[in-house]
């Protein structure tokens, strides 16, 4: 979005295709192997285009930028610009530097300090009405397996007034819901003594007119009391919290650095449930760390079986570069990972199939995000078919009627009451509540 906003003010509109453009943006990941290798095979891609059309300026950002730097030169030598994640801000100008260079312009400085100046909200996002709102960067966490310290720096936690004022704008331009974002949201403004991320969250409910507020990413080690508290005192603030675990076993948490035992793991999601009864929980799992043994991965299996998230992602132990993980011993042999992964995601399919079934026949307050490109289903009359997301985030596809009050009902931002009628397996299918029906079901 940062970057989009910076190329609008230049002039930028999207373009249909590469084929078609002057400048193109590869924004990559360096999280896991899999994601920096398709960053290469897209760049692999722009080097046939740029050997048509040598005018087309080609960018690459994010993580994989900041690893490489340099480097990059040597497996896509027809990049202009490595833009590292400190960076973005100077997007404009840079570009302007370009010129006529023959080598590529890489601007990966590390101690360049993060810039907070308020933009202007712009026509990006998924959508007119939910926004992110970055409220720190980087991470002092040094998980054994992961990268992000490396390629994003320090954390460092932006002031309130910046992130209020950031959100008002957001607010005066349409927006209704934000999720304030960080690589670990819950020690924000510790470093700094600025306040607890709980103080904000109330600042951020009591003095801006979001309709909701949703938040990521949670280390459970920094779940506090009177974080868990504000799910029951502040109103805007949805029921779901992403609280990654990682494994479920003591041993591999330990070799994982993260600080947190499965017994404090299960301790926090059941202060949240009494907390508040109908939060969702979701989080993020890896298998096949090095040394993870049967038994270990079948703590896993079983703290999933104890939680019951509401979804999860799960991802198999990936080495990266400079982690202390890639030197440990005992790797898991990619089978086995992939194995371990199948049973994860099939044991959560049928946790969510129930999670979801349970849901039948509820009604459920939904924001109206937008239409979907898909035709509604034949057999549902002219309406439009809508998407929008539960105060658990759940995601729910309903139809209009195409009729005048209906649209007078329904607008994207949008609160709008929906009776849930079927359970997908990764969204919900419901029917609108219009004012006038029947009370109950609820
Ligand atoms: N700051 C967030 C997200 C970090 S990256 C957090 O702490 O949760 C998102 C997820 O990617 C992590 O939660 C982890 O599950 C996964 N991940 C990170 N490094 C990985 C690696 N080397 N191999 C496999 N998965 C990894
Ligand atoms: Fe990576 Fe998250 Fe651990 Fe930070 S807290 S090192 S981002 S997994």
């Amino acid at each position: 979005e940062h970057i989009a906003r910076s190329l609008a003010a230049l002039g930028y509109v999207p373009a249909l295709s590469a084929d078609l453009c002057d400048l193109v943006v590869v924004n990559t990941c360096a999280v896991r192997a899999k994601a920096e290798q398709k960053a290469f095979s897209l760049l692999g891609q722009l080097a046939a285009v740029k050997a048509r059309r040598p005018e087309l300026v080609v960018v690459v950002a994010g993580c994989v930028a900041q690893q490489e730097g340099e480097r990059i030169r040597e497996r896509a030598p027809h990049v202009d610009l490595v833009l590292g994640t400190r960076a973005v801000h100077r997007l404009g100008s840079l570009l302007m530097q370009l010129g006529t260079r023959f080598r590529p312009l890489v601007a990966v400085e590390m101690d360049e300090p993060p810039d907070d100046s308020v933009k202007a909200p712009g026509v990006e996002g998924r959508n007119g009405v939910s926004r992110f709102v970055t409220i720190m960067r980087g991470c002092d966490n040094y998980c054994a397996y992961c990268v992000v310290p490396y390629v994003r720096g320090r954390e460092t936690s932006r002031s309130p007034e910046a992130i209020l004022h950031e959100i008002r704008e957001l607010c005066t331009a349409g927006v209704r819901e934000v999720t304030l974002l960080g690589q670990n949201v819950n020690s924000y403004g510790i470093k700094e003594g600025i306040c607890s991320f709980a103080q904000l969250l109330e600042q951020v409910n009591s003095a801006t007119d979001l309709a909701r507020i949703r938040f990521t990413t949670s280390h459970p080690k920094d779940l506090t009391p009177e974080l868990i508290e504000s799910f029951a005192t502040l109103e805007k603030l949805c029921p779901h919290i992403h609280l990654p675990v990682q494994s479920g076993s003591n041993r591999v948490l330990a070799r994982m650095n993260r600080r947190y035992t499965r017994e404090h793991y299960l301790d926090n999601v059941a202060k949240l449930r009494n907390s508040c009864r109908q939060i969702s929980i979701t989080s993020d799992l890896i298998v096949g760390f090095p040394g993870e043994t049967q038994t270990d991965f079948e703590a896993t299996l079983d703290l999933m079986q104890q939680v019951e998230f509401d979804s999860v992602f799960a991802f198999m132990y990936s080495d990266r570069p400079n982690t202390p993980a890639r030197l440990f011993s005992e790797p898991v042999p990619e089978r086995e990972k992939r194995e371990r992964l199948h049973a994860v995601l099939a044991l959560q399919d049928r946790i969510t199939a129930a999670k979801h079934q349970r849901l039948v026949g509820s009604v459920q307050e939904v924001m109206a995000e937008g239409t979907s490109k898909r035709p509604a289903a034949a057999a549902a009359g002219s309406g439009k078919q809508w998407t929008g997301r539960t105060r658990g985030n759940k995601i729910v596809h309903f139809i209009d009627a195409g009729s005048d009050a209906d649209a007078d009902l329904i607008r994207p931002g949008r609160m709008v009451p929906v009776c849930i009628e079927r359970a997908l397996a990764h969204s919900l299918w419901g029917r609108l509540e219009r004012p006038d029906a029947s009370p109950g079901r609820r």
